[in-house]
């Protein structure tokens, strides 16, 4: 591509089984079994259900006496056929089945096993899942309308600044309160919504340096408490971005983070090397060049550490010149041949049969050319962020709903058609953010095909 501002991060490896995940990428057959015998007790927790509430029919039953008993017996029981019926349908939408997913990936949030087997997945075929920065319930559903439209995954991202505005820019934010109340608002909007769309959806959080890091504390504590009630962590994976840290402090901070959050299922995702440019109000513009270039025996140094965290799942996001934002052309220089280097040096150290023992994600997508993003993808990166274009497409949709409407949208009452006619219609806010919201789930899902992320479900 001719030198545009891209950046790329590597999202390294997933090494839930250290040995396994990189030489068989989809889950080992104990994994299945562990997920089918979870479904079946699942059941039995169902049927156990479904038999109480049979039982207290049958004592109204026998209440009736034993001369109408049998006849009743028999309206009770095409009644529970009905209602079985009625369930059944309603679990067939709520639980509808991906025939391509891996069988443990099911539509709404996907956490812990099931995420590592998604990820690997997109490795094995070739795709990257597009991971989105949202500010509100808004762009939210804009990237669940994307990914239904697409037919594929899609990784809902929030930034540190992303949650506070989502708590409300007015709300006390001392001690990060409305950053940390905005981001688990979202997420919980996210886990209700999220099935209705009827594909898988990752919760993650993005860049966190190391000032941050009581944001992502509060953050754990949520999914500490929501691991602790439903099983699962409230969030699928957050982002440390500890690359300004020497690398030995970048590794420890991120061993001792992996160690508590593979407790509850949660994947790491880490820099290596820095993302250029600007975003969310971080400014690394000024940063050595030779920074931006991650070097494989940083991967293998920090894919050692963490890999001997028990239950540790981890990507990692190493620089090839990658930048956030869009630039003119010229200020940048991507290399992804940085990603083909680094599996190939990881594979020789490991001794592994696979190609690609490392997942990479891509940060800084926006403004790469098709080439580079599909040679990235064949070396092994399974996400990409995307923030600049799908800003620039919500924006664009409202813009041109009011260019469009310009005559309706100047007062309340009072348009081409008469001095009278009331405007409401044409000011209601969800017409114009209505449009930015399509014009979003357009842009994200053209993304989507760039990043080969469609019909895969
Ligand atoms: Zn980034």
């Amino acid at each position: 591509m001719p030198s545009k501002a891209c950046s790329v991060a590597l999202a390294g490896v997933g090494a839930y089984a250290s040995s396994q995940a990189f030489v068989g990428p989809v889950a080992s057959p104990q994994v299945g079994q562990q997920q089918q015998v979870r479904s079946l007790r699942k059941g039995g927790q169902a049927a156990a259900q479904d038999s109480s509430s049979s039982s207290t029919s049958a004592v109204g039953v026998l209440a009736l006496g034993a001369t109408g008993a049998f006849a009743a017996a028999a309206q009770v029981s095409q009644r529970g056929q009905r209602r079985a019926q009625v369930v059944r349908q309603a679990t067939a939408v709520a639980e509808k089945v991906f025939t391509k997913m891996p069988a443990s990936v099911k539509p709404g949030v996907v956490t812990g096993q099931a995420l590592v087997d998604l990820l690997n997945y997109a490795k094995e075929n070739e795709f990257a899942i597009p991971g989105v920065n949202i500010v509100g319930t808004n762009s939210i559903n804009a990237c669940l309308e994307a990914a239904k439209i697409a037919g594929g995954p899609v990784m809902v991202t929030f930034s540190k600044g992303g949650g506070q505005f989502i708590a409300g820019k007015a709300a006390d934010n001392t001690n990060d309160a409305a950053c940390v109340a905005g981001t688990v608002a979202g997420a919980l909007h996210v886990r209700a919504v999220a099935k209705l769309s009827g594909v898988p959806v990752i919760l993650h959080t993005d860049h966190c340096q190391k000032a941050w890091l009581p944001w992502i504390d509060a953050l754990l504590e949520a999914s500490e408490d929501y691991f602790a009630k439903n099983g699962e962590p409230l969030f699928s994976s957050h982002m440390l971005d500890l690359s300004e840290e020497p690398l030995e402090e970048n590794i420890a901070i991120c061993k001792k983070y992996l160690t508590r959050m593979a407790k509850i299922n949660l994947l790491l995702e880490m820099e290596l090397g820095v993302t250029g440019g600007e975003e969310d109000g971080v400014d690394t513009s000024n940063v050595d060049s030779s920074r931006l270039y991650t070097q494989p025996e940083e991967v293998w140094q920090t894919y050692q550490e963490l890999a001997s965290v028990p239950n540790g799942n981890f990507t990692v996001a190493a620089a090839f010149g990658n930048v956030h934002g869009v630039y003119a052309p010229g200020n940048v220089t991507l290399k992804p041949e940085i990603l083909h280097s680094t599996q190939k040096f990881i594979k020789e150290k490991l001794g592994c049969k696979s190609d690609k023992p490392v997942s990479f994600v891509f940060h800084g997508g926006s403004g790469s050319s098709h080439e580079d993003i599909h040679y990235a993808i064949k070396a092994g990166v399974i996400k990409m962020n995307l923030d600049t274009y799908t800003q620039w497409a919500f924006w664009d949709g409202v813009n041109q709903y009011t260019k469009k409407n310009e005559p309706y949208l100047q007062t309340q009452m009072g348009n081409p058609e008469g001095p009278t006619k009331p405007n409401k219609k044409y000011y209601d806010p969800r017409v114009s953010v209505r449009s930015g919201e399509q014009s979003m789930a357009a842009r994200l899902a053209q993304a989507m095909k760039d990043l080969n992320c469609t019909d895969r479900l």
